[in-house]
């Protein structure tokens, strides 16, 4: 029999021999090993979010929704340990009981945090790193059956912490937080100019920084969001934030004044000025909890890229962007994104070692509208590659092989670490495959010697 699992966007189906949801650490080891002596291939999902088809298998996909207990909430330390199929919004609202909360989060509230990590997931703030370098410790089980335990310092967590599923089955975690806080939330439109004369003051001044665009014509508002103790606003404002902007007017008549391009596909262009004049034109503030300002309802389907480049080209990038859209005549929607990223150590993470704008673009995924976007997406990624971006994990990809190795500097040991620590393929799959480096046998060697002992556990 065969089982079915879409992903989040509705673009791609999984569709494995076999679908797990083990409840318990042993019930998961059970099914590893029968994998494992069967050579068979075997993936986890994870709420099935990404856009591309990481998670797919043939054979065994594992679910780990049923395995997602909260383990140990570390008040004094402001840590929480739970198994690894913990959703996000479960940990949120753990995380509000206990009257902590995650230091920073994407617009999304339904990834499962594991999943999440594995993709280098991000939110916004140019003191905030992607949700991977909140992890304090992960279990990583691996296709041997062995489990080992990662922390913060050594070397692996470096090399594993944005791992894209193909090492083995994360199931233990631990995070960091901080006491639980408002944010209070300010829009006002700004000039690229302006933007581009004031970012690093607007950076280093603001907790979190996004600078929103419509495209096809020149505006631009600055979304700034920082750590407060003022009131929360009244909940009719946050019900209105949410349902009226956010669901009505940006996702349901957006969507529907979207049906109009399907006659004349540049009539994008006046609406996206018109939801221009609608959400960029004014100043507002709101305060809530954090989690209520990260927050964004996504209601509408929709395919995206988005692309990590270094801090220092975010204006020219979207200027050229701009030339590109219109010299191409490309119809884009509403709107395009730019969030903020501090670097880090993780071999595969797109702010590798470089602070990173993020820039993402999307396009509605509408019932009986034609998917008119491929070129646009695929013209936007040879653009990104010509700043030597790097794109997000959990959504498209078009890169070659080559051009990865030469935008991480780490590209080969992760490779080799890869068949090192699964040395069957048991996680690897079509995705992965497609732009993984094949190691040598004597690449594999030199590197055991230096990082692992003689009996295969990671040197510190
Ligand atoms: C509407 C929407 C909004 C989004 N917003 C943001 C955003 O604001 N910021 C951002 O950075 N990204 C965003 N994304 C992308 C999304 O966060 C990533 O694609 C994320 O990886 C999805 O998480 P998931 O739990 O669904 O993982 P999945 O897509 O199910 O899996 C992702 C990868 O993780 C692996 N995996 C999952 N669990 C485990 C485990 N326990 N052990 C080993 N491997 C595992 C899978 O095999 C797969 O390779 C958004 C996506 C959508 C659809």
């Amino acid at each position: 029999m065969t089982h079915s699992w879409q992903n989040w966007a509705t673009l791609s189906e999984c569709k494995p021999q076999s679908l797990y949801f083990p409840k318990s650490i042993t019930e998961l080891k059970q099914i590893l090993v029968e994998a494992s002596i069967n050579k068979e291939n075997i993936k986890v999902v994870g709420h099935g979010n990404s856009y591309n088809t990481n998670f797919h298998t043939k054979r065994s996909l594992l679910s780990l929704k049923e395995f997602n207990t909260i383990l140990e909430t570390d008040i004094n330390n402001q840590t929480v340990t739970f198994e690894s199929g913990l959703s996000i919004p479960d940990l949120v609202n753990h995380c509000n009981d206990k009257n902590i909360a995650l230091s920073n989060l994407g617009t999304n509230m339904f990834d499962n945090v594991a999943g999440a990590c594995a993709t280098g997931h991000h939110g916004s703030g140019i003191n905030f790193g992607i949700l991977s370098s909140f992890i304090e410790s992960f279990d990583l089980l691996l296709g041997s059956g062995k489990v080992l335990t990662v922390h913060n310092g050594d070397w692996l967590y470096d090399a594993l912490g944005v791992h894209l599923g193909a090492f083995g089955i994360i199931t233990k975690m631990t995070i960091k937080t901080e006491p639980r806080f408002k944010l209070k939330q300010t829009v006002f439109p700004i000039s690229l100019q302006a933007f581009n004369d004031s970012m690093k003051t607007i950076l280093a001044a603001n907790d979190h920084v996004k600078l929103i665009w419509a495209p096809h014509t020149q505006d631009y508002q600055c979304w700034i969001a920082n750590r407060t103790n003022e009131p929360n606003d009244s909940p009719f404002i946050h019900w209105k934030n949410k349902t009226i902007n956010g669901l009505l007017i940006n996702n349901i008549l957006h969507g529907l004044l979207l049906y109009t391009t399907k006659i004349k596909p540049s009539l994008v262009r006046p609406i996206n000025k018109w939801l221009s004049n609608y959400f960029l034109k004014g100043k507002t503030q709101c305060i809530g909890w954090s989690d209520q300002i990260f927050y964004l309802p996504h209601l509408l389907k929709q395919d995206a890229v988005e692309y990590a480049i270094p801090i220092k080209h975010t204006t020219s990038f979207l200027q050229d962007l701009h030339s590109l859209i219109e010299s191409h005549s490309f119809n884009v929607q509403f709107p395009i994104e730019v969030r903020f990223v501090k670097k880090d150590n993780f071999w595969l993470s797109p702010a590798y070692q470089s602070d990173m704008c993020y820039i993402g673009t999307k396009s509605h995924l509408l019932p009986f509208m034609p998917k008119t976007y491929l070129a646009y997406f695929k013209a936007v990624s040879h653009l990104v590659e010509t700043y030597k971006g790097r794109f997000h994990w959990g959504k498209q990809n078009y890169s070659s092989p080559k051009y990865l190795e030469s935008v991480y500097p780490k590209w080969k040991d992760f490779w080799i670490l890869q068949n090192i620590l699964d040395p069957n393929g048991l996680f690897m799959n079509d995705w992965l495959t497609s732009f993984a480096h094949t190691p040598s046998k004597t690449d594999i060697e030199s590197f055991k010697k230096v990082f692992f002992d003689h009996e295969l556990q990671p040197t510190s």
